[in-house]
């Protein structure tokens, strides 16, 4: 609602209703919508005292008025193969216990794990003062998977969810079509197990700081072993250069070869192919440069490979379009790992053990950022079946 006297102000009202209001229906929207009103009003209100007590700053408070857009009636159906309200819950249950059983027999470090699954219809019904009329529903399948590895001392805990609009299916297949694809649900939280133990991110800052250390004592092949046992538990671009560092070679085309010493501790790797593609680059090797980069990037490379490539083509004196496919390419490709925090998203230049931006302890991780959408708590709710959103 959209009302005022000295200025205009939006109110809001939310509520959730059940099957025991539809023959309240009328009377619980007249009361919603004069409710709304009061509220604008009183918004209204408070924002033109603003505005003459902040003076210039108040001035940027203006009132409130709706784009115009064209009101449009329609009705919008759900997609799905699988009928949320078809899904037998004994299924859900079997399935669920399932999947979990198979992560916890994964390794006998992996302590605990939770699995949730969710599949339901939601429909929705959007009516505005000024004419629009959308009647929508849209399934929702959710999983979730949390992992507690306990490595000695360590404890690690990690969790993700992969979900889509769509029926049980998804969680059975995974997601193929673009933008959104991911794996069968099964397949993610094995994957999410698997990936907890590498994780372990003092590891990465534990091998760096010790190799950096036996370097500095002059002791450079006890820091290339560090680096590589470190490489074939957790690799990353920061072990890469100090591993060449402790090498003290500083021929190009030799540089090679010892980086792949390096990989050879984890080939297939992302992080393997990267640090063979940047020693070849610099080594002026295009082709293999261009080789490992196809490798590392399969068939959505992320941000760092497009980049590469791009500077592989420019130092190749390559076609200048293909330069900028590639640059064009990096702006949409799937962001790279970083060190992220589980609790507030924050991205950080390097591992520390408390999270400068929200102050979590030991919850950065060395990942992409939502590879597989979003993250959601393992508490969340399915939502009701039937929501009501008085909107204009
Ligand atoms: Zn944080």
């Amino acid at each position: 609602m959209l009302a005022g006297e000295r200025m205009i102000a939006p109110g809001y009202v939310g509520q959730v209703l059940g099957t025991a209001d539809v023959t309240e229906l009328d009377r619980i929207i007249q009361d919603a919508i004069e409710r709304a009103y009061r509220r604008a009003m009183v918004n209204g209100e408070m924002k033109a005292d603003a505005r003459e007590k902040y003076g210039a700053l108040g001035a940027a408070l203006a009132d409130t008025h709706l784009h115009p857009i064209p009101a449009l009636e329609d009705t919008v159906g759900a997609v799905y193969r699988v009928d949320p309200r078809t899904v037998d819950l004994g299924e859900m249950v079997r399935y669920a216990t399932d999947v979990s059983r198979q992560v916890a027999a994964i390794d006998p470090r992996v302590k605990y794990n939770y699995v949730g699954a969710l599949t339901e219809l939601s429909r929705e019904l959007f009516v505005s003062t000024e004419g629009a009329r959308i009647d929508q529903s849209f399934a929702l399948t959710q999983g979730t998977c949390s992992v507690v590895t306990v490595h000695g001392e360590v404890s690690q805990d990690l969790y993700d969810a992969v979900g889509h609009q769509r029926g049980w299916e998804i969680l059975l297949d995974g997601a193929t079509e673009l933008p959104l694809v991911f794996p069968a649900f099964r397949d993610f939280a094995l994957a999410l197990a698997r990936e907890a133990f590498g994780l372990a991110p003092e590891r990465i800052a534990v091998s760096s700081r010790l190799a950096e250390l036996q370097i500095k004592t002059g002791d450079g092949r006890r820091a290339m072993r560090t680096l590589e046992r470190g490489w074939a538990l957790a690799p990353h671009p920061d072990l890469a250069a100090l591993y060449l560092k402790a090498s003290g070679e500083n021929d190009a085309l030799k540089r090679v070869g010892i980086v792949r010493k390096l990989a050879a501790q984890k080939p297939d790797d992302l992080e393997s192919n990267l640090a063979l593609a940047h020693a070849a680059l610099e080594a002026g090797l295009w082709g293999e440069a261009r080789r490992y980069l196809d490798a590392a990037g399969g068939t959505h490379p992320p941000v760092r490979v497009c980049r590469l490539m791009a500077e592989v083509e420019e130092r190749a004196q390559s076609d200048q379009a293909k330069v900028h496919e590639w640059l064009a390419r990096a702006a949409t490709a799937p962001a790279d790992k970083a060190w992220r925090c589980a609790a507030c998203g924050a991205q950080h230049e390097g591992w520390h053990s408390v999270c400068e931006s929200c102050g979590a302890f030991g919850t950065l991780h060395w990942r992409a950022p939502g590879t597989y959408g979003h993250v959601l708590p393992p508490e969340l709710e399915p939502r009701p079946a039937l929501t009501m959103n008085s909107g204009g």
